[in-house]
Parts: C-alpha cells; structure tokens; sequence
C-alpha cells in the first residue's frame, strides 16, 4: 500500500488549498509555490504514485486530467496562446510529491521544454 502524501489531505479538504475544480476523480488545485501566472496541479482523488504505477482501471481518472485540463484552460484564459502540461516520474523526472499529478501552466510563454545542454 502506497503512503498518502500531502495531496490526499488536499483532496479530502483537511488541509487548505486554493481549489478550483473537483469531482468524483479528479482535484485541481493552484500550486502553492507557481512557477507561471497560472501554475494549477491537477490530481486523480485515487493514490497513484507515479506513472509508473498506472492500470487499465486508472483509464478514466487519467482521461479525466486532460478534459480538466482543457476546462481550466479555457477558464484561466490560456487556450488561445497555449499553456504547457507536465508530468513528472521519479527523479531523473524531479518528482517531488509521490501522488501523480500533471501541472497546468500558462500565463507566459514558457520557454524551451528542457534546460538546453550546454
Ligand atoms: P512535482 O515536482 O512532484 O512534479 O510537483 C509537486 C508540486 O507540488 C510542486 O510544484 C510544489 O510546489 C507543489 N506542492 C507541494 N506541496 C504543496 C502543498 O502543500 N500545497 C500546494 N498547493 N502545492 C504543493
């Protein structure tokens, strides 16, 4: 059995948050530390930890994450010049909470996908 992180408390309303979208699968809520005008992580109410960890039965849950996406997009007015939407795995991937999560940001252009290697 996978340990809850912060994020399960979120979800569950026992900690706060600044939540701008929940329904039976999925929580969005502003990240706490924003890296872009709009910096929203959107969340499966299941614990997965990583992607790595996903089954056929997350199908929908996953599905989920990217009509929010799109929703909150529209709502934060991002789709007309684009946004940017990550997942994070494990290390090399700079997770830091182990409750897979995709991050909505948008608000500036966003630069390169990867730091350049020098
Ligand atoms: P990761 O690096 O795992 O992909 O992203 C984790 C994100 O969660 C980070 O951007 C971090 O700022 C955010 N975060 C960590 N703890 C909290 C919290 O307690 N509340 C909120 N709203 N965001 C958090």
């Amino acid at each position: 059995m996978a340990e809850e992180t912060i994020f399960s408390k979120i979800i569950r309303k026992e900690i706060p948050s600044e939540m701008v979208y929940q329904d039976e699968r999925v929580t969005a809520f502003r990240d706490i530390n924003p890296q872009a005008p709009t910096h929203i992580l959107i969340v499966p109410n299941k614990l997965i930890p990583t992607v790595d960890d996903v089954s056929s039965e997350d199908e929908a849950a996953l599905g989920r994450l990217f009509t929010v996406a799109a929703r909150l997009a529209q709502e934060e007015g991002l789709s007309r010049e684009g946004y940017r939407l990550i997942v994070n795995c494990r290390e090399h991937g700079g997770q830091e909470v182990y409750h897979l999560h995709m991050h909505l940001l948008g608000g500036r252009p966003l630069g390169p996908m990867l730091a350049r290697r020098q």
